[in-house]
């Protein structure tokens, strides 16, 4: 090993331990589901992204096995050369159909689809301009295009129309947003921004990964719910989430931008084609999203009942309607140390904390599922009542 290199990665690990904190991995042993197995406890699970509960579905697991007999786990190739299946295709169309588009691409993840997406579509005559609190794939995307970069103030539209005056000359603008940001849990003002998009003939690209499955009467995501289906040109979302949980991403829009990344998209031609026990098990979970409109309900009731329980407890709770549920607890140590009571009380949620919320803002993130029960979530409650004793004497 180089010592010169060597030293200085111990350096700033060191600097880091001392700093921040080195980040740990928790180990959790068994399935995904409501409940998850941590260190011999079992503990209620709050922060998973499972939003729709169906990543231990029978259906979707028997998906994946019959695939995996089927087809075999890897198929050790490209999209463009043996690597696609029947499968693939069938997925896409399940993807394309569920998020109201003429097509849909798939990728290994959504991060992938975000490298993708900009660099196919546009180039050093064209302008993005993106909320400051977008996803880090959708920065490191927006990155590694040619085109002109603007950002503006979260949410702010006076922002992101001065932006758009300024990029006037610009062949095409694209504006660029998260549905629902994952840190807050809030919506992007999509009819808004739609008609800036319009009035200064605009594109809209909307990532779309906390809300598919979830938003929406069909679970269409964020155009829907606001009544604006087919009202953002390109889509891009998770397969990791809501829909199943597995692994995958997508870009979905019009055939015309389809196939362009079908054509030049690197992240899609240049890597493995996904697993077919993967896609058919995202099959099945499109199908289960959109069959079963009753898990939306629950999640919808599930996450009301929780929100209103921290809120009578006392806990400062930031207003919305999403299962992302942030907790502000506006003090490094205080969120640390609620996060570490929570969990001897039984229940698994994670601090948030500077560089990942802004300082002063942090706290503790809840996820809330359909497929907690109403003991589960009491539990839960109960032990929320117990550790606000911290929060009293902070
Ligand atoms: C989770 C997430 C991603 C990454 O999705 P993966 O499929 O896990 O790579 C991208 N964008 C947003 C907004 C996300 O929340």
């Amino acid at each position: 090993m180089n010592a010169t290199l060597l030293d200085r990665l111990q350096q700033e690990l060191d600097d880091r331990r001392t700093t921040t904190g080195l980040r740990r991995d928790l180990v959790v042993s068994g399935p995904q589901g409501p409940t998850l197995g941590v260190a011999g406890a079992t503990l209620v699970n709050l922060a998973s992204n499972d939003y729709l509960g169906i990543a231990g579905d029978p259906e979707v697991l028997e998906s994946a096995r019959r695939a995996l007999r089927d087809h075999g786990l890897g198929v050790t190739a490209g999209r463009v050369l043996c690597g696609t299946r029947t499968v693939h295709g069938q997925l896409e169309a399940s993807i394309a159909d569920l998020v109201g588009a003429e097509d849909a691409l798939l990728y290994n993840s959504c991060f992938d689809a975000n490298l993708g997406v900009f660099d196919a579509l546009l180039g050093r005559d064209d302008a993005i301009i993106s909320d400051e609190l977008n996803h880090a794939s959708l920065i490191d995307g927006i990155r590694l295009s040619s085109a002109r970069r603007r950002v503006f103030a979260h949410g702010d539209l006076a922002d992101l129309e001065r932006c758009l005056a300024e990029c006037a000359d610009a062949r095409h603008r694209l504006i660029v947003t998260d549905g629902v940001f994952s840190m807050d849990g809030d919506i992007a003002a999509l009819p808004r921004l739609h008609e800036l998009a319009q009035s200064y003939d605009a594109a809209l690209l909307v990532d779309d990964s906390h809300a598919t499955g979830v938003l929406g009467a069909t679970g269409a995501g964020t155009a829907e719910y606001f009544g604006l289906t087919g009202g953002v040109d390109v889509l891009t979302g998770t397969l990791g989430k809501a829909l199943g949980g597995g692994a995958g991403g997508f870009v979905a829009g019009s055939w015309a931008v389809v196939e362009t990344l079908r054509q030049a998209s690197r992240p899609y031609i240049f890597t493995n084609a996904m697993a077919p026990p993967l896609a058919a098990a995202a099959v099945t979970a499109i199908q289960i999203a959109r069959g079963r409109p009753g898990l939306r309900e629950r999640l919808a009731a599930n996450t009301a009942w929780f929100r209103d329980a921290l809120r009578d407890l006392g806990y400062d709770v930031l207003p919305g309607q999403h299962p992302i549920i942030p907790v502000m607890l506006r003090g490094r140590s205080l969120a640390r140390d609620v996060a570490m009571a929570l969990r001897d009380e039984g229940v698994l949620a994670f601090a948030l904390s500077y560089p990942v919320v802004p300082a002063g803002e942090e706290r503790i993130r809840v996820q809330v599922s359909a497929a907690h029960t109403a003991g589960q979530l009491e539990e839960a409650a109960a032990a929320f009542e117990r550790v606000h004793k911290l929060v009293d004497c902070a």
